[in-house]
């Protein structure tokens, strides 16, 4: 699955101006007060966080803390057991279903029967599965298979045998290999149901089309059934039924369990939903969809409903001839039901063994754009792009990187795509950016098509991407899965690194890999947040999992995941990869799984027979945050002094924090050196916290350690080197984009939190002032503006902050014509968006004038459809339109979203909507949200702007809180904790502060499933009120002095100093020492141990 465009953007919120454009990986253009944090950890903290915020709220002092609530030694609650109740046992174990499904979406309800095989490996009397929201009828049967050796025609499926004879390898204690006879026989022996027998013919014939002969062969087949009672059918918490029955069931013995069951097609965005459109005709138009993923398979059919409980599935849908039935496998037989004129069955194959959160289907009248592609093993590959008939042109650019990305695919990771079809769909109404069912992959409209004819390049980007991701998935997820939600980030950290390896390779232009490491230092400032938490995380039952999809899952994992590619090399990776994909495919994994096909690969070579590629991994999966490294030189001896410290900004960390060591694989080069001799392997590991390396570099060339930002820590270097790297970075000697931006994303964190004085950072912004055409260089310096920039907005030094940004932005925006040319390639529209975007903010006369004249051109237009607006600049005019002007404009936008059809039009306009500056528009928003804004577009009316925005969400949330929480917890799990963080996610003062807690005990009791969110959003807030409280005063001193002369110029090559700025690297409560300015400050504690 991937983020929906939201709820990525709490991307570091603690660090982005609410109204800055944030170019998020998988959204479109959208504006960062779109702040939609998801990240929250359910039932364990439940108790902890509540703690915490009575704790608040009886204002007593974090160092008299009550353990009542809160363990200070484990912060993420991972000591707590597993509650026995909510998972299911796993006695009884499935390992196929014949589902067969009627549909009417007409009066939103469906009906079912479901015929489970399973097996006991216990003689358990009673059988525990999902359903949630399901009536099941009292009707349920069990019967016992009973088999015997004749001899038979084996029939084989033409092609892929392979998949069912690989279904024999799983590690479930699921013997598979009488099942394929068994689905038959389930048919057979429920002659009782008309519909049933029915079926039965139908799967039969598909049978004779699909299959070839074999020789007559011995084959275990079915002789007989005996039917066990069922006492009762009870139901338990967690979404569970108990089936009780009246003699145990014998060990490894196939029984099938028949439900039939009832249920309604909801209007949530979750289960079995439906969604809506508007055709060109005006009508209405309906659609059935599915959205499994994590654990909503269970309200649509009675499952097990766990990703370690594989099956096959075999699904037939009854629904009215008018409508397209899709689902992961082909379609093999349409028919008719006479009794329901009209109406036919779709049957589908049966599936290879899959997880129920993969399984999906779809009805709807969309059309298609199809094409093939050939396959490793040499078959030929439908792929079909589904979309409503009035966008099918805007899904060509689908059509044509599919093929592309499966191709490359079956090379990266060394299996064939296992299935015979895919589908894309884009659907209407769709919460997440998009979900990997196997087969039959579901997008929203924006992030699957792509309208050639505006050629926005931020759209196109993120079509590859989500595209990317997704099939990603079919082998890393979907082939093999993780075994429980704890690893969910293996699925979504793979999935998220082999995105952007996918994107590279069929858009190489684009630079990816210069986003990915901009987005992992737009991450390093979330998770350097006290309550942030590991990548590896347990989950114990299912009210935690929505929380782990998350940035630490998708993008740390990412991240990790890189760096020992990096570490071991990309042959080993490669090789590893392989192994485990064959190890464990139509299987689950864990982690160190994974680990241990990696480390298979690295024995065979010899410079890494000494790496235990566990023991590495786990410092950095099992443990939360990541640290700094100090590096000291000797500026005589060569030799180089490196400590590892928690990187924080929190002023009381946690012990257990503070205590942490990681595995750090050190990579090193002089500045100086030629591009094409910086090497990111590891020179040199930091086990310990502390080490001494001889470097042979000369004592006036500068040291950059962590080449290519590839490992996931940050540098602080001593004084002198400081110094070093800011001459060579604004002398031009450092030519890569990344090296640049990870310089100044560094300095400018560590001057954050006390451990470098805030002028070397600030020095450093001025390397841009000749002018830069880096994009990267300019969004991570932006960005970290952006955080100064909502900090010191209600000083009075913010005049002189804008009047700085102007000085420095003024030379490159003169090089790109001030957007007023076409751009030359994407890469230069992303960067003249972000640039322009920022003259705005600043004010410049120029900027405001020329975004009112366009967007008055636009509205003069007879037409709204109709818009001169260049394509690229539209989301920037709209918002400055909006933040400058008032109802007028507001109202302009608001008609041409209710008005236009085009899904792209309306979720850029919806994205802006929030920067208008009017009370009373707010509010209006606000209340829409509620009523008229359609679904999947309600959350973004919430990331408004501080602080007559935010002041306002509080106020509306607050008053209306049942009728909020009621509307959007209806729609998923990952909406509410959007809204309260698009309230809450820009606090500056304490009484805000308190607003929040208070709030928060208050509603505790609903709350409880969002508590990290409310506990980064507490962290956030406490972090920013103390930065401007210390760091304000003197650094808008700074820009005063630098805009008023009184700074040596930027062409210098020393640093401006910062006298005003208290060095307070040298005062800080933090307990992470600091290595500046002083190089004899390393500390040699006695507990520093020395590893190399
Ligand atoms: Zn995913």
């Amino acid at each position: 699955m991937t983020l929906s465009n939201s709820r990525q953007q709490f991307l570091a919120y603690e660090s982005q101006t609410p109204d800055d454009i944030h170019y998020g990986r998988k959204g479109g253009i959208f504006v960062s007060n779109c702040i939609c944090a998801t990240f929250i950890i359910f039932a364990i903290v439940i108790a902890v966080i509540v703690g915490v915020i009575v704790h608040f709220v009886t204002y007593f002092k974090v160092a008299q803390k009550t353990v009542d609530f809160w363990d200070e030694t484990e912060p993420f609650g991972q000591s707590s057991g597993p509650s026995p109740d909510l998972r299911l046992p796993t006695d009884v174990v499935p390992s196929f279903y014949r589902l067969k499904l009627k549909t009417d979406l007409d009066n939103s309800t469906f009906s079912g029967d479901v015929f489970i095989t399973i097996r006991a490996n216990r003689g358990v009397r009673d059988i525990i599965l999902h359903a949630k929201n399901l009536s099941i009828n009292s009707n349920a049967k069990l019967t016992e298979q009973i088999y015997e050796k004749v001899e038979t025609l084996r029939s084989t499926k033409v092609k892929r045998d392979v998949a069912d004879a690989n279904v024999t390898e799983t590690s479930q204690n699921v013997t598979t290999d009488v099942t394929p006879m068994s689905v038959n026989d389930t048919n057979v022996t429920t002659t009782d149901s008309t519909v049933v027998s029915t079926d039965s013919n139908v799967t039969q014939a598909t049978t004779t089309t699909q299959t070839v002969s074999k020789p007559v062969d011995t084959e275990i087949t079915h002789s007989a059934v005996r039917s066990i009672r069922i006492l009762s059918i009870m139901k338990g918490t967690g979404d569970r039924i108990i089936l009780v029955l009246e003699s145990p069931l014998k060990t490894n013995i196939d029984y099938i369990l028949q439900l039939s069951f009832e249920g309604v097609i909801s209007n949530s965005l979750t289960g079995f939903y439906k969604s809506t459109y508007t055709n060109s005709q005006g009508e209405v138009r309906n659609l059935g969809v599915t959205q499994f993923e994590p654990t909503s398979a269970r309200s649509a059919f009675p499952c097990f409903d766990e990703p370690a409980f594989k099956a096959k599935f075999e699904i037939s849908i009854a629904h009215p001839q008018t409508i397209t039935a899709l689902s992961n496998m082909k379609t093999v037989a349409q028919e008719p039901i006479p009794e329901m004129p009209g109406w036919q069955w779709t049957h589908f194959d049966r599936s290879v063994s899959m997880s129920t959160y993969l399984v999906a289907y779809v009805l709807s009248d969309f059309k298609s754009l199809e094409t093939s592609y050939t396959s490793k093993d040499n078959v030929t590959i439908p792929i079909k792009v589904w979309t409503r008939p009035e966008l099918i042109s805007k899904a060509n650019y689908a059509i044509n990187i599919t093929p592309k990305l499966l191709s490359y695919y079956e090379d990266v990771f060394g299996l064939p795509y296992e299935l015979d079809k895919m589908d894309l769909i884009a659907i209407p109404d769709f919460s997440s950016g998009a979900m990997e069912n196997w087969g039959l992959v579901t997008f929203r409209e924006t992030t699957l098509l792509f309208d050639e004819t505006q050629n926005v390049p931020r759209d196109k980007q993120n079509v590859a991407i989500d595209i990317a991701h997704e099939l990603a998935h079919q082998w890393f997820g979907n082939l093999v899965t993780m075994r429980w939600w704890t690893d969910l980030w293996l699925n979504e950290g793979f999935a998220t690194y082999i995105e952007y390896v996918g994107v590279d390779k069929i858009e190489p232009g684009w630079d990816m890999f210069e986003s990915f490491s901009r987005d992992k230092m737009d991450l390093l400032r979330s998770d350097a947040l006290k309550n942030t938490s590991p990548v590896s995380r347990k989950v114990v039952d299912a009210s935690e999992i929505s929380q782990k999809f998350d940035e630490i899952s998708y993008t740390k994992g990412a991240n990790l995941i890189r760096m020992l590619n990096h570490t071991i090399s990309e042959e080993m990776f490669h090789k590893g990869l392989v192994i485990y994909l064959n190890d464990w495919k139509y299987s689950n994994a864990e982690e160190t799984d994974l680990w241990q096909s990696m480390s298979k690969a690295t024995q065979s070579d010899p410079s890494l027979r000494d790496l235990s590629v566990v023991d590495f991994m786990n410092t950095w999966t099992k443990q939360a945050g990541y640290p700094v490294v100090n590096v000291n030189r000797n500026y005589k001896t060569g030799s180089v002094e490196i400590e590892q410290r928690l990187f924080t900004t929190a002023k009381d960390p946690y012990q257990k924090m503070i205590d942490q060591l990681w595995h750090i694989p050190i990579s090193y080069t002089a500045v100086d050196a030629p591009v094409s001799q910086w090497s990111t392997k590891p020179q040199s590991w930091l086990k310990g916290r502390f080490t001494i390396v001889d470097i042979p570099i000369n004592s006036t060339q500068a040291l950059y350690v962590n080449v290519g930002a590839i490992g996931y820590y940050r540098v602080n270097y001593d004084q002198t080197n400081w110094q070093l790297l800011s001459e060579a970075l604004k002398s031009g000697q450092v030519k890569s984009p990344i090296t640049k931006s990870q310089l100044i994303d560094d300095a400018f964190n560590l001057a954050k939190v006390g451990q470098l004085n805030y002028s070397y950072a600030l020095g450093l912004t001025t390397c841009v002032i000749n002018g830069e055409s880096s994009k990267m260089v300019w969004d991570q310096l932006l960005n970290n503006m952006a955080f100064l920039r909502h900090n010191l907005r209600w000083t009075s030094g913010y005049l002189y902050f804008q009047d700085y940004m102007k000085i420095i932005l003024a030379e490159q925006l003169k090089q790109v014509n001030y957007g007023l040319d076409k751009p030359k390639d994407d890469n230069d529209a992303f960067l003249i968006e972000n640039l322009v975007m920022w003259e705005c903010y600043v004010e410049s006369p120029r900027c405001l004038s020329w975004a009112k004249e366009q967007f008055d051109n636009w509205t003069k237009q007879e037409d709204f459809n109709n818009n001169p607006i260049p394509s690229y600049l539209r989301s920037l005019v709209y918002n400055t339109a909006l933040r400058q002007g008032g109802r007028k404009e507001f109202e302009f936008l608001w008609n041409v979203f209710l008005n236009s059809t085009d899904p792209t039009v309306k979720s850029l306009i919806i994205n802006n909507l929030p920067s208008s500056r009017e009370g009373a528009i707010i509010t209006t928003l606000l209340e829409k949200s509620l009523s008229e804004i359609p679904k999947q577009y309600a959350v973004a009316a919430w990331t408004v702007e501080p602080p007559v925005g935010t002041r306002l969400a509080q106020d509306f949330l607050i008053k209306n809180f049942d009728q909020v929480y009621a509307k959007f917890t209806d729609m998923d799990a990952f909406m509410f904790p959007a809204v309260v963080s698009g309230a809450f996610g820009f606090i500056t003062t304490e009484e805000e502060l308190s607003r929040l807690k208070s709030f928060a005990l208050k509603n505790k009791e609903k709350l409880k499933p969002m508590s990290q969110t409310l506990q980064k959003l507490v962290d956030t807030a406490t972090f920013r009120i103390d930065w401007i409280q210390k760091n304000a005063a003197p650094i808008n001193q700074w820009f005063k002095d630098y805009v008023t002369g009184k700074l040596p110029s930027p062409s210098s090559s020393t640093l401006p100093t910062l006298d005003a700025v208290p060095d307070v690297s040298t005062n800080s409560t933090s307990d992470v020492t600091t290595t500046v300015p002083d190089t004899t400050a390393i500390p040699t504690a006695a507990d520093n141990t020395t590893s190399v």
